[in-house]
């Protein structure tokens, strides 16, 4: 298996990757966020809990999270890998996706961080939210707040994978083709060392 965390602040260029790594090595993408939109459209308890949250620019509770997370991978046993996107968003939520792998005889191959400064992001998010009608993208105040949630409690996560020697970071501002480029480099290195 090829297991992959994808990170980045909100708006990095997270999805756009996602997309085209699936098209390239046939990896299942699970994205929290997208997950707990299905939830919110669905009118779940689960949605109507989160969506407040989300709508706040907060994250949502760890345990909310990481249940999902787990039921995915159970859900998709035979997978060729995964890349996590927009999890694991705190080192709780990293130490408890690593006893799920480890519990399952899989690991985190590295994680691969793309790097947008914040007033980059606040221009891409706002033009996001032009389109995607996401409510989370459409007001600054709240788009600013995921960037400060994401400052606070979501780079650290970045020295937990620092610490395992599985992490590396490039520049998320340049052409999606090039970025993806530098992505398969990394992908490549990190298969040739499995
Ligand atoms: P973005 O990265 O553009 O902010 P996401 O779609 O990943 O968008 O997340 C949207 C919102 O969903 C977040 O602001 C947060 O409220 C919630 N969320 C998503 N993933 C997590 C997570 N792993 N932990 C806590 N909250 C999350």
């Amino acid at each position: 298996m090829l297991n992959l965390v994808l990170f980045g602040p909100p708006g990095a260029g997270k999805g756009t990757q996602s997309q085209k790594l699936i098209e390239k090595y046939g990896l299942i993408q699970l994205s929290t966020g997208d997950m707990l939109r299905s939830e919110i459209a669905q009118g779940t308890t689960l949605g109507l809990e989160a969506q407040a949250l989300m709508a706040e620019g907060k994250l949502v509770p760890d345990a909310v999270v990481i249940g999902m997370i787990s039921n995915k991978l159970d859900a998709n046993r035979d997978a060729v890998g995964f890349i996590f996107d927009g999890f694991p968003r705190t080192v709780a939520q990293a130490e408890a996706l690593d006893e799920l792998l480890k519990s399952k005889n899989e690991s985190i191959a590295g994680m691969i961080a793309l790097e947008v400064d914040d007033e980059e992001l606040e221009h891409r998010l706002l033009l996001r939210g032009k389109s995607s009608g996401r409510p989370d993208d459409a007001n600054p105040e709240v788009i600013r707040k995921r960037i400060k949630e994401y400052n606070d409690k979501t780079t650290p996560v970045a020295d937990f994978y620092r610490n395992q020697n599985k992490f590396t970071s490039i520049n998320g501002i340049g052409s999606v083709e090039g970025i993806f480029d530098l992505i398969c480099a990394i992908i490549e290195k990190l298969r040739n060392a499995a």
